[in-house]
């Protein structure tokens, strides 16, 4: 099937409102969009294997979901009642304990599965098993950035690094391409400044970016405080993570000062704002 044409569609390019083609045409040649126009744009010399009748419908290109933990798609609803510390540290981490490979396997492929259905093709995930996660990104033909969660408090930090580094040796630029990784420390109150300093080290030998939770919740945002004296962001700022390429997960709780700093250091936010 080498050949596909979509007709019939609406078709939201991303080049401005009024670009949108109400009768629209996309021609698709060996996985690649060869040309999107009106109806009757398409060369009559360019035969198609497959047409889309995509009447009534929509085609933009594909959404990116720039912060997952997909494979938790296996626990949705399990205790999402609860302030996220207490159902961190009282449901899901004993529950992850438990997750196998296999779990991660299936539980990621079924988050792809909704994202796919949902128009979803690119998603930045952080979790463990994430060779498991890779495989599944490949098998789909999704897009993804992965990384490796890392917890510094946790009995599991070193092996984490161990296994960031492994993970972003195999799996940067896998896929063909499709794949590319990041370093996963999961958040400045759970990750001390001499793990993150660990973490920087990896990310400046592997030309890397970090995924981190920042500015979570009002707790994170005390804690820090009470320890360091000063805002999350400003903390890992005087770190110097912020040097980093940052991709920083949910930044709720941020000052003007804050957002200052993040505009200057170009981080980008994925900004969730319930936890
Ligand atoms: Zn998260």
């Amino acid at each position: 099937m080498d050949k596909i044409l979509i007709r019939g569609a609406t078709v939201i390019p991303m080049t401005g409102p009024e670009k949108i083609i109400e009768d629209g045409e996309i021609a698709i040649e060996a996985g690649k969009i060869k040309a999107v126009g009106p109806a009757g744009m398409i060369d009559k010399g360019w035969l198609a294997d497959k047409i889309i009748d995509a009447r009534g419908m929509v085609a933009l290109p594909g959404f990116i979901n720039c912060h997952t933990h997909a494979a938790m798609t296996l626990l949705r609803s399990y205790a999402d009642d609860l302030p996220l510390m207490q159902w961190l540290s009282e449901r899901i981490w004993p529950l992850e304990e438990r997750l196998t490979a296999e779990d991660v396997y299936w539980g990621t492929m079924l988050c792809v599965l909704e994202m796919i259905k949902s128009g979803t093709t690119t998603f930045a995930d952080m979790y463990f098993f994430m060779d498991d996660v890779a495989k599944a990104v490949r098998q789909s033909g999704m897009r993804a950035s992965l990384s490796r969660g890392m917890i510094g408090v946790a009995p599991t930090a070193q092996l984490a690094l161990v296994e960031s580094e492994a993970f972003v040796q195999e799996w940067n630029g896998g896929a063909n391409g499709r794949i590319t990784t990041m370093l996963g420390p999961h958040a400045p109150h759970t990750c001390p400044p001499a793990y993150l300093e660990k973490v920087m080290a990896l990310a400046k030998k592997f030309n890397v970016g970090i995924h981190i939770h920042l500015a979570e919740t009002l707790q994170e945002a005390a804690d820090i405080r009470k320890e360091y004296g000063k805002s999350s962001i400003a903390h890992v700022n005087e770190l110097g993570l912020l040097d980093f390429p940052v991709l920083g997960a949910h930044c709720v709780h941020v000052s003007p000062e804050d957002i200052k700093i993040m505009k200057e250091k170009n981080v980008r936010v994925a900004h969730n704002p319930e936890s």
